[in-house]
């Protein structure tokens, strides 16, 4: 798990530049929010080795003052309950603003780490008219221009610094955290799994201060459930209930092993849905599609769930290998296969196979189908092993590792999945020289 750094700040600061510096030729995911928000972003980044994830708060496109300053409050107030530290973007163009202000003003009464950077110091006399950002009351600042990327490292060294390291589990148990859009039935899953208080077996305090991880024992399986402080916060923001739950999950998948998304039946798997679960993909978790609220489809003929599995898998390609249970937490269909299904992908997940092995097997399949000669070279693969890390890697060694394009490399991943049980689990392929 890493940490979350917040970017906030009023529109045409310079944040989406910004982010897209630090997450490089990662890729973001974009949450798309209608009415007067723009679209939000979400990213891994990382800096003198210290992995973590970024969220370009966004701005906003229209509205009139009024609804601009409330928002602008909403989107400050969530970064500062959800991120471990936050970067409040200004611009040395238009000097200290009255927006500037107010965001200020709320910012002087968190005790997170607050970074002040002020942007577009592209040169040595814009720096110096950066002075009259002390008057923010914030103290120092960075002055950065995100454009040529000046100063950014100062900055970055900083807040990497204040970051909590990156922990390994302490404990052995899968860790699970279940996620979804608001309303999919969550919190009744929750309920359902945490059944009485007798299942609980300690509370176990979290990596962070944000987050409590409870033991639970329930249908003869031990495991963690990933609480986050937001969950007990949920009401409160109903205006934004759905920027909420994301980070709500951004936060939950950081800490987990594997991710419960819950679909509501009635709604369907839709781009928002598909957003959490390319989420929790890209930080390699592992994932089990539970599809719930089964009890209110109708017409369930035996084809309805074979359709609606084609679907989903339609819109989670190519990474298919994924559980797709349909469940209904009000009638307890299939509650005890869902925790049953997620505890295997857990074992998958921690799958180590022998380098012996994985050779006698993956060798032959490619002697049988070698990589196409590309350029008029042909590839050579002479050795193949998994790489020691804590979800599945694997190193193919040869002689012109750049010359092994995707689809032959999305053709070993699938001869793996086929040979291995990688059932819902993300896993990564790199060619290496050799
Ligand atoms: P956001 O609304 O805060 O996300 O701002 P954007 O990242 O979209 O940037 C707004 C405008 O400022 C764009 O035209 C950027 O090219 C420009 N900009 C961003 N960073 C810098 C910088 O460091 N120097 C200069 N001169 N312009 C910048
Ligand atoms: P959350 O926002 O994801 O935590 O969702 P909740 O757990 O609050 O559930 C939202 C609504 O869906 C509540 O009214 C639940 O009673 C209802 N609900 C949850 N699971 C089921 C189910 O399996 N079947 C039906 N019919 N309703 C459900």
């Amino acid at each position: 798990m890493s940490a979350i750094v917040a970017i906030v700040g009023r529109p045409n600061v310079g944040k989406s530049t910004f982010f897209n510096r630090l997450i490089e030729r990662r890729e973001a995911i974009v949450d798309a929010v209608s009415g007067v928000t723009r679209d939000r972003h979400y990213g891994k980044s990382d800096w003198n080795g210290k992995e973590f994830s970024v969220i370009d708060t966004g701005g906003y496109v229209l509205g009139s003052d009024d609804i601009f300053e409330q928002e602008i409050d909403k989107q400050v107030e969530l970064a500062i309950e959800e991120a471990d530290a936050i970067i409040f973007m200004v611009n040395v163009e238009d000097g200290v603003t009255g927006m500037d202000e107010d965001v200020a003003k709320l910012l002087r009464r968190v005790n997170k780490p607050v970074f002040l950077a002020v942007n577009k110091v592209d040169n040595a006399k814009r720096a110096e008219d950066a002075v009259e950002f002390y008057s923010l009351g914030l103290g120092d600042y960075y002055t950065l221009s995100s454009i040529n990327g000046s100063g950014t490292g100062d900055l970055l060294d900083a807040l990497v610094e204040v970051l909590p390291e990156s922990e390994k589990d302490e404990s052995e148990l899968p860790r699970f955290a279940v996620i979804g859009r608001p309303n999919a039935g969550k919190s009744s899953f929750i309920n359902a799994l945490i059944g009485e208080d007798r299942y609980i077996v300690t509370d176990i305090a979290g990596t962070t201060r944000d987050s409590i991880d409870s033991k639970y024992n329930r249908f003869g399986f031990e495991f963690n459930l990933v609480d986050t402080a937001g969950i007990r916060r949920k009401a409160k923001v109903k205006e934004d209930l759905e920027f909420y739950s994301v980070m709500r999950s951004v936060r939950a998948i950081e800490h987990a092993d594997v991710c419960l998304l819950l679909v509501d039946a009635t709604r369907g798997f839709d781009g928002q849905v598909a957003n959490i679960f390319w989420l929790a993909q890209r930080n390699n978790k592992g994932i089990v599609i539970l599809v719930n609220k089964w009890d209110l489809v109708e017409d369930k003929e035996t084809n309805t769930m074979k359709q609606y599995t084609q679907k989903i898998k339609q819109a989670i390609e190519p990474f298919v290998d994924v559980p797709i249970l349909f469940i209904s937490v009000l009638t307890k269909q299939r509650i005890f296969k869902a925790i049953e299904t997620a505890v295997q992908v857990y074992e998958n997940r921690s799958r180590k196979i022998p380098t012996s092995k994985f050779n006698d097997t993956m060798l032959p399949i490619i002697e049988h189908y070698p990589p196409p000669a590309y350029k008029g070279k042909f590839v050579k693969i002479k050795f193949c092993m998994q790489i020691p890390s804590h979800y599945p890697q694997f190193a193919f060694y040869c002689n012109l590792p750049q010359y092994v394009r995707e689809p032959y490399k999305r053709y070993l991943e699938n001869k793996l999945r086929e040979e291995f049980d990688f059932m819902g689990v993300p896993i990564s392929i790199f060619m290496r020289k050799k």
